[in-house]
C-alpha cells in the first residue's frame, strides 16, 4: 500500500478478473473496502467495467473460507486445524505416490494464479511431487491461439503490441470476440475502427459493427479460407511482405484455392457479398488489425481456426508493422503469465519445452535438481481430469485457483471423476462447488489481500498488491505450497513464501527463453516503468512491439500454415436439431465462483438462461422464461428461456458461469483439437424441450 496526503492509505493494483487488467485505487478498511479506477493507466484510462466496479465484495462476502476443512467420518467437511489439514494431505499423497507411481498424484491449476504462484506450483508438482501430471484451465481459454502463433511467429504473446496501438485503427476484424460484454474498457480503444465482426451471435458487440458476419457455429474457418481466397483474388495481398517477412505462402493459397466465396456461403451462411465488403474493408485499410477470441478458439478445429485468420493477416502484410497487426484477446487475469510460467503440461518457466534437453537442464540448475529427475510432459486438462480415479489414471488432485466442476467440459462426468478420486484437495477463498467436493479444503488469500504480478493480455508484467492482510487463519497460496512441500521432504529453502523472491528465482528461470523476464523486477515496476516481455537484461526497456524487424523464428520470417475445413465433432442431426454454444455475460466472470457471490452482479445476471430465436422457440413449444431442457449426448442443462434474435434460428445460446443444474458445461461434450487439445465448447449438437413438470 501506499499513502496519499498523509490522511487515508491507498493501494494501487489491478482488477481480480480479466486479461485486461484494469488499474485501480483501493482505498478504506477490511468491511468498507472502496475501489476506483486509476486515471492513468493507459489500458483503461479512468474506466472500469460493473465487475471491477464491485470487486470489494468479493473481500467481504459472507462464506469466506477461514479455516481448513476436512471431511471426517461422517462424510461432512469439518473445520480442522492447518497443522492437522496439511499433514493430512502430505501424509496421503506420499501414501498414494508410493503405492500407485508419482504420475497417481495430479495437480490443476489456474489462468488466474499469479506469475509467482503459478511459477510456484509447476515446480511444486515436478520436483516436490515428481508428477508430470500438471495442466490448468487456461487449457480451456487460449491454448488454440498459443498453439496456432507460437507455430506462425515463433513466441505467443496475445497481443504483441499495446493495447493503445489500437487506439488508431482504420478498421479491425474481431473473430469470435465479444469485448462489449467480456472487457468493456477495451471499446474505447476501438472507437476510431470500423468493426468487421465474425460471431454466430448478434453480440453487443456485433451490434457496434460496421459489418457483422454470423456463420454458422463451428464454419469460421471456412470463413477465414474464404477471406484469404478474396484477398488474393482481389489483389490485396501485400507481396513484397510475404515474400521477404514469411514462408509457406503457396501451400497456404493451395489450401484455400477451392474456397471460393459461393462455397463459402454454403457452408457458413454469409453472403458472399458481405465476404467481399470484409476482405475490401481490411485490404483497403491504412492501419487495420485482426484479432481473434474464444470463439475462434474452443473448438476441436481451434488452432486451425486461429491459423487460417493468421494467414489471413499475414497475407495483408499486417504482423510485425506499425499500425497493424495480429492479436488474440486473453480472456483470464493472468491468462497470459499463467501459460509461461510452467503449470502448463508441456512447459516449463518462459515457455521452455518439457522435450528439450537444454530447456530442461537450464530450469533443473535454477532448482537445483537433476535435470534427469524433472518428469517429462503430462495430460492436457481435460485428459487428466477424464482419467481421474480410472485404471492408470492419477488417484490424488490439488486444485489451485480453478472450478473445473462449472468450468470444465462434459461437466456431468467430469464431477464423477473428482468424486471417483482417492484424495482430492481444492485451495480457494470461497467454497466452490469444487471445493464442495474435497476431502480437504484449504483457505487461501485473495487478490487485494496478496502481493505478486500478472502479465497482461498485451504482455505488460503488473504489479498486484496487498492493500489488506489476510483474514486470521488464511494464508497464502505460496506458505501453502511451502508448507506441503516441506511436509513432502523437501528443503525448506527451496519453496520462498515472499513473492519477491519467487519472481527473482522466476527471472533467472526464464532467462534466456522466449518469454524472458530476467530484466524485470519488482523496484522497477514499482518505479512505474512499464515493462513488456521479453526484457533479458536489467535496464533493458522491455518490448512493447514483437516482430518489427523479424518474426521469432531462427530464420526471421513467419510461417502459413496450410490449414482446412472440416466439420465439429459432432454436428447437429435429426435427434439433436440444433448447435448449442456457450459463452459469457458481462455480469459474471469465468465460473462465477467469485462474481455469484456479488450482489449487484447476482441482481444483473442470476441464473442461466437459454437464449432461442422466437421461430425456434415456437417449433419447440417454448415461450420465454419458461425453463427449458437442452440436452445433447453428453448431458442436460436446465435453464430458463430467454427468446432474442440476437441468435441464429439453428443455434441456442447458454451463459457457462451457473452452477448446478444450469451448467452450460452439463452439454459440452469432450472432443478436443489435436494440437492445443482445446475441448470443443463451442459446439455441440442439442435439443431443447420444456423441463418436465418436477
Ligand atoms: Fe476488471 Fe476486466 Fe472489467 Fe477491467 S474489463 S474492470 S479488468 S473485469
Amino acid at each position: 500500500g501506499e499513502v496519499r496526503g498523509g490522511q487515508e492509505r491507498e493501494s494501487t493494483t489491478h482488477c481480480p478478473y480479466c486479461a485486461l487488467q484494469c488499474s485501480t485505487v483501493l482505498s478504506g478498511e477490511r468491511g468498507g473496502v472502496a475501489v476506483r479506477p486509476s486515471a492513468d493507466f493507459p489500458v483503461n484510462r479512468g474506466g472500469l467495467c460493473q465487475k471491477g466496479w464491485t470487486a470489494p465484495s468479493v473481500l467481504a462476502v459472507p462464506d469466506r473460507l477461514l479455516t481448513p476443512l476436512v471431511r471426517g467420518a461422517d462424510g461432512e467437511l469439518a473445520p480442522a486445524g492447518w497443522d492437522e489439514a496439511l499433514d493430512l494431505v502430505a501424509g496421503r499423497l506420499r501414501e498414494i505416490r508410493a503405492r500407485h507411481g508419482a504420475d497417481a498424484v495430479a495437480v490443476f491449476g489456474g489462468g488466474g494464479l499469479t506469475n509467482e504462484k503459478a511459477y510456484t506450483l509447476g515446480k511444486f508438482a515436478r520436483v516436490a511431487l515428481g508428477t508430470s501430471q500438471i495442466d490448468y484451465n487456461g487449457r480451456f481459454c487460449m491454448s488454440s491461439a498459443a498453439a496456432a502463433t507460437a507455430a506462425a511467429f515463433g513466441l505467443d504473446r496475445g497481443l504483441p503490441f499495446p493495447v493503445t496501438d489500437l487506439d488508431g485503427a482504420d478498421v479491425i476484424l474481431l473473430a469470435g470476440a465479444n469485448p462489449a460484454e467480456t472487457m468493456p474498457p477495451l471499446l474505447r480503444h476501438l472507437e476510431s475502427a470500423d468493426l468487421v465482426v465474425v460471431d454466430p451471435r448478434r453480440t453487443r458487440t456485433a451490434e457496434r459493427a460496421a459489418l457483422h458476419l454470423s456463420p454458422a457455429p463451428g464454419t469460421d474457418l471456412a470463413l477465414a479460407l474464404g477471406l484469404l481466397h478474396l484477398a488474393v483474388t482481389e489483389g490485396l495481398v501485400d507481396k513484397e511482405y510475404v515474400d521477404v517477412r514469411t514462408t509457406g505462402f503457396d501451400a497456404a493459397w493451395e489450401s484455400c484455392a477451392a474456397w471460393w466465396p459461393e462455397r463459402v456461403e454454403e457452408v457458413t451462411g454469409v453472403p458472399a457479398d458481405d465476404l467481399r465488403t470484409a476482405v475490401r474493408m481490411l485490404g483497403g485499410a491504412r492501419r487495420a488489425y485482426v484479432l481473434t477470441g474464444r470463439g475462434a478458439e474452443q473448438h476441436s478445429k481451434g488452432s486451425d481456426t486461429v491459423a487460417a485468420f493468421v494467414n489471413l493477416a499475414l497475407a495483408l502484410g499486417l504482423p510485425g508493422r506499425e499500425g497493424g497487426g495480429f492479436g488474440t484477446l486473453t480472456g483470464q487475469g493472468n491468462g497470459q503469465g499463467g501459460r509461461e510460467m510452467g503449470q502448463k503440461a508441456d512447459q516449463l518457466p518462459g515457455c521452455r519445452s518439457l522435450a528439450d534437453p537444454a530447456d530442461r537442464a537450464h530450469v533443473a540448475a535454477v532448482w537445483g535438481v537433476d535435470a534427469q529427475e524433472l518428469p517429462g510432459p503430462g495430460r492436457s486438462a481435460y485428459e487428466l481430469l477424464d482419467a481421474l480415479g480410472g485404471d492408470g489414471g492419477p488417484r490424488a488432485l490439488t486444485v489451485f485457483g480453478a472450478n473445473p466442476v462449472v468450468s470444465a467440459p462434459r461437466a456431468a462426468h467430469v464431477t464423477e471423476r473428482l468424486k471417483a478420486l482417492d484424495l482430492l484437495v481444492v485451495a480457494d477463498f470461497v467454497p466452490s462447488e469444487t471445493a464442495a467436493l474435497a476431502d480437504v479444503v484449504l483457505p487461501v488469500a485473495q487478490w487485494a489481500e496478496e502481493e505478486g504480478t500478472l502479465t497482461s493480455l498485451e504482455g505488460r508484467v503488473l504489479r498486484r498488491r496487498a492493500h489488506l492482510t489476510p483474514p486470521p487463519g488464511v494464508r497464502t497460496d505460496l506458505e501453502v505450497l511451502h508448507a506441503l512441500a516441506v511436509r513432502l521432504g523437501q528443503d525448506a529453502g527451496r519453496f520462498p513464501v515472499r513473492p519477491r523472491e519467487v519472481f527473482d528465482e522466476l527471472r533467472r528461470a526464464s532467462a534466456g527463453a522466449r518469454a524472458d523476464y530476467s530484466g524485470i523486477s519488482y523496484a522497477r515496476l514499482d518505479a512505474g516503468e512499464a515493462l513488456y516481455w521479453p526484457c533479458p537484461a536489467d535496464g533493458h526497456p522491455g518490448t512493447p512491439r514483437l516482430f518489427l524487424d523479424r518474426f521469432a523464428h531462427p530464420d526471421g520470417r513467419a510461417r502459413f500454415t496450410p490449414v482446412d475445413h472440416r466439420p465439429s465433432a459432432r454436428e447437429p442431426d435429426e435427434t439433436f436439431p440444433l448447435y448449442g454454444t456457450t459463452g459469457r455475460v458481462l455480469a459474471q466472470y469465468q465460473s462465477g465462483a467469485q462474481t455469484r457471490r456479488v450482489p449487484e452482479l447476482v441482481e444483473a445476471a442470476p441464473e442461466a438462461v437459454v437464449e432461442i430465436h422466437p421461430d425456434t422457440a415456437r417449433r419447440f413449444g417454448l415461450a420465454d422464461g419458461q425453463t427449458a431442457e437442452v440436452g445433447s449426448v453428453h448431458g442436460t442443462t436446465r435453464a430458463r428461456v430467454r427468446l432474442t434474435r440476437a441468435v441464429r434460428p439453428d443455434t441456442v445460446f447458454v451463459p457457462f458461469h451457473f452452477p448446478g443444474a444450469g451448467r452450460a458445461n452439463l452439454f459440452t461434450g469432450d472432443a478436443l483439437d489435436p494440437r492445443s487439445r482445446m475441448p470443443e465448447f463451442k459446439v455441440s449438437a442439442v435439443r431443447v424441450t420444456p423441463a418436465g413438470e418436477r
